[in-house]
């Protein structure tokens, strides 16, 4: 098959979604883990991932090399105030601004985080009408359009996910099409559908792995300036390569610290080498943290003893947890 002329010959990055909470105040979209747990998970702040840790998982994805995709949780997880002190804090860490895919925002809240954020993610998940009707009957995609033009008020990019397998056709690449030109949407992730137990998606396969790639190749072609990140589970790591050769310039949904130097981690470095592409940062190999110099160094006026001390715990796990695969 005839290769794409890639956008660049850049490093392919891998971008981490940062979870933030297991709490969603929707939580029925058919396909989703959050429309299994949604009895389970009644308090938003329980289902809160502790701060220290959330943090020290921005700080692993500083010290690989990894880019933050977003911080990620479902709708009416975090107040207007929660999420700004939590921007404020991962942006002192980590030293970028960030994107964030928490549903639809109001457009107070953005203007508060705007001086924190690259952008913000609308998880439209497909353009065909009728399907999302039935697989997100309470995430209309009217308010996450309304929410991009806000964006561009506040010079904020605009990104967007779409899952591939959700009950779509390649004839529907148009409607995609016709969304991308109309919001100017910057960015979009690329999901393949992952069957979840529990979920109206337990017993599906999944798409095809050609009629994914051609998702990817179809968006390239008309935009080459949008940036596609291929977002596939760990079951079609073997297909990475040909995901960039087809336009992606990045990849995501890889559970990166728990595979750390697995084969996996191994196999995913292999197939950007084969398409002809360096890694930015790594998935093998484990860096010195210097947990105390890290810590001590953040400032204290959004850090105070408590944290930094928590921080120092939690990072010490996941450099356990890294170094675990460290001779596989
Ligand atoms: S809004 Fe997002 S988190 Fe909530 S159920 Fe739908 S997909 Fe899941």
């Amino acid at each position: 098959m005839e290769k794409l002329i890639l956008k660049n010959k850049n490093k392919v990055w891998f971008e981490r979604a940062i979870f933030i909470s297991w709490y969603c105040s929707l939580g029925d979209c058919t396909y989703c883990y959050m429309s299994s747990q949604k009895s389970l998970i009644k308090n938003p702040e329980k289902a809160k991932r502790s701060e220290a840790s959330i943090l020290a998982e921005a700080l692993i994805c500083k010290k690989l090399g990894w880019k933050i995709g977003f911080l990620s949780a479902g709708y009416g997880s975090y107040t207007a105030e929660s999420i700004l002190g939590l921007c404020k804090k991962i942006h002192s860490i980590y030293g970028e601004k960030l994107w964030l895919n928490i549903g639809v925002l109001p457009e107070p809240t953005i203007a508060r985080l705007a001086p924190y954020l690259e952008g913000i993610c609308g998880a439209v998940e497909t353009t065909n009408e009728a399907v999302h009707k039935k697989v997100a009957p309470n995430k209309p995609i009217a308010p996450i359009e309304k929410m991009f033009s806000v964006c561009e008020k506040y010079n904020l990019k605009k990104a967007m996910t779409f899952i591939v397998g959700l009950g779509e056709t390649a004839e529907d690449f148009s409607t995609l099409k016709n969304f991308i030109t109309k919001n100017k949407i910057d960015k979009i992730t690329f999901y393949a559908l992952n069957p979840i137990k529990g979920t109206a998606f337990a017993d599906s396969k999944g798409p095809s792995m050609e009629y994914y790639l051609g998702w990817i190749r179809k968006t390239r072609q008309p935009f080459p300036k949008i940036e596609i990140i291929a977002g596939p589970w760990v079951n079609r790591v073997e297909n990475i390569g040909r995901m960039i050769e087809a336009g992606a310039d990045g990849i995501t949904k890889f559970p990166a610290i728990r595979l750390f130097n697995s084969r996996f981690a191994k196999k995913i470095e292999q197939e950007i080498s084969s398409a002809g592409r360096d890694m930015e940062g790594t998935f093998t190999i484990l860096p010195e943290i210097g947990i105390d110099e890290e810590i001590d160094s953040l400032d204290s006026t959004l850090f105070d003893d408590g944290l930094k001390l928590e921080l120092k715990v939690k990072l010490a796990e996941y450099a356990g947890q890294l170094s675990k695969n460290r001779y596989h």
